[in-house]
């Protein structure tokens, strides 16, 4: 490469995945207010994060990264987001406790707006319109209004990252997430299903060990850990222009950083090394991954590595593998295998969502539960085979009681998806399939 890296130098290289804006005066002039608007994150949270990662790279910690496909502008509610938020400490606990891992938290949270689609066009009874981008770009209903790109929404996804941040903030250090609430995180959930069972018994013994720590005259609460945890935030970052703008030197580094999250990615479908995300992404020093899907070659992934990492940071690049079900054994051993020649080092993380999207008899986007676990359990047996670390998994979930991925031990069929859909692009798991997901995860980190 050995090109002058800019927060713009993406701008004169090939690009795919963007809206195109019609009034190009009102998107600089959202660009310039962004620039001026405070960073959203620190450079010195990345960096904590980056260190974090790189205990996962070495197998001393486990990633749990999840949260919306899309957050949207219409579900932008306090209890959307402590839902969220109490599903994933849920989980989190899960796997610290019953799987003997520290845990780092990176919800897919506070600026997740942009999405690539796989058509430009979506065509309803013979009409045919835009793509819905996610509400960072355009609105979702189905009228030529609503589709047209506007600007004016970069300002608002900003504004609600900011707001969903502060929140996320408030209960990460404001008592909400202190370990004796564990029992109370359970409120609002679903009564009486396994999981949920299996989940207050491990709350009932976690409190068991606090009451002990008490009577021998320690105090749980005067460590940070046991009263507050650490979330940080991610998000694909599709739309260079916003990301742009969010782009600032940190004080005390002299370095560049993102500030729109605290990690980011680049998705399957914008990977390419001399287009314009990868050229972003290799300026800024945040800890950042992609996405490694079936058309991903083992050279092209190399290649991704030496552009983004050319220093083999630990902590700086996590390989986000999203193969599906049937076909992971045929493509991550020879990635996992490129990675060791080459002595390179990464978190291997499983997305098990986005390569296990099928549509329902009854014309619903959904992924079965099994096909998820079954691409986990996979995952997980060939970095053992191979010798190496599974250090994570990605997933779209919510705290929310939905009904978009069928199965599970609440086995929803193909006609009870309708009960509940509300996502606004991909299927997620409801809260409880997400905590039935950790609950398996824990015990694979145990083996
Ligand atoms: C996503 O994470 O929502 C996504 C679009 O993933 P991918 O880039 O892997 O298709
Ligand atoms: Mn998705």
């Amino acid at each position: 490469m050995g090109e002058r890296w800019s927060p713009s130098s993406w701008r004169s290289k090939p690009i795919l995945q963007v809206p195109v804006y019609k009034d190009q005066a009102a998107l600089q002039d959202v660009e310039k207010r962004l620039a001026g608007f405070p960073p959203l994150v620190f450079a010195g949270e990345a960096r904590n994060l980056k260190k974090a990662l790189a205990k996962v790279a070495k197998g001393e910690a486990f990633l749990l990264q999840g949260g919306d496909c899309a957050e949207s502008f219409a579900e932008h509610g306090a209890d959307n987001i402590r839902d969220f938020f109490r599903a994933f400490l849920q989980m989190a606990v899960v796997l610290t406790y019953a799987g003997g891992m520290p845990v780092v938290k990176v919800g897919r949270v506070a600026g997740q707006f942009a999405k690539p689609r796989s058509t430009d066009t979506e065509t309803i009874d013979g009409v045919t319109l835009a793509s819905y981008r996610g509400d960072i770009i355009n609105d979702i209903n189905f009228t030529p209004e609503a589709r047209e790109p506007d600007p004016q929404r970069q300002a608002m996804a900003y504004r609600q990252s900011a707001a969903t941040l502060n929140l996320l903030r408030a209960f990460a250090y404001g008592g909400y997430a202190n370990l004796d609430n564990a029992m109370k995180w359970m409120l609002g959930f679903v009564k009486d299903s396994p999981a949920t069972d299996k989940y207050r018994h491990l709350a009932e013994r976690i409190q068991e060990a606090l009451d002990f720590m008490r009577a021998c005259g320690i105090d749980p609460e005067a460590h940070p850990e046991m009263r507050t945890t650490e979330l940080f935030t991610s998000h694909e970052a599709l739309l260079l222009g916003y990301e742009e703008a969010l782009t600032r030197v940190d004080s005390t580094s002299g370095d560049w950083y993102a500030t729109s999250g605290h990690m980011l990615w680049i998705g399957d479908r914008t990977r390419q090394p001399d287009h314009a995300h990868v050229e972003y992404f290799r300026g800024v020093q945040n800890p950042i991954a992609f996405k490694c899907g079936p058309s991903l070659e083992p050279d092209s992934m190399l290649r991704l590595l030496d552009v983004l990492n050319p220093e083999d940071k630990a902590g700086r690049i996590t390989l986000i593998c999203r193969f599906g079900a049937d076909k992971v054994e045929k493509h991550l051993p020879a990635l996992i295998r490129a990675v060791a020649k080459e002595g390179r080092t990464v978190v291997w993380s499983c997305d098990p969502m986005h390569g296990n999207t099928i549509k329902s008899g009854n014309g619903y986007k959904t992924r079965p539960f099994d096909l998820i676990m079954g691409e986990v359990e996979r995952f997980f047996a060939i970095h053992e085979a191979e010798g190496t670390y599974a250090g994570g998994i990605h997933l779209e979930m919510t705290g929310k009681n939905v009904t978009e991925c069928t199965g599970g031990r609440a086995a929803i069929t193909d006609t009870e998806l309708s009960d509940r859909y509300h996502t606004h692009c991909d299927p997620r798991l409801n809260a409880e399939q997400a905590l039935e997901v950790s609950f398996k995860v824990a015990e694979m980190l145990k083996r």
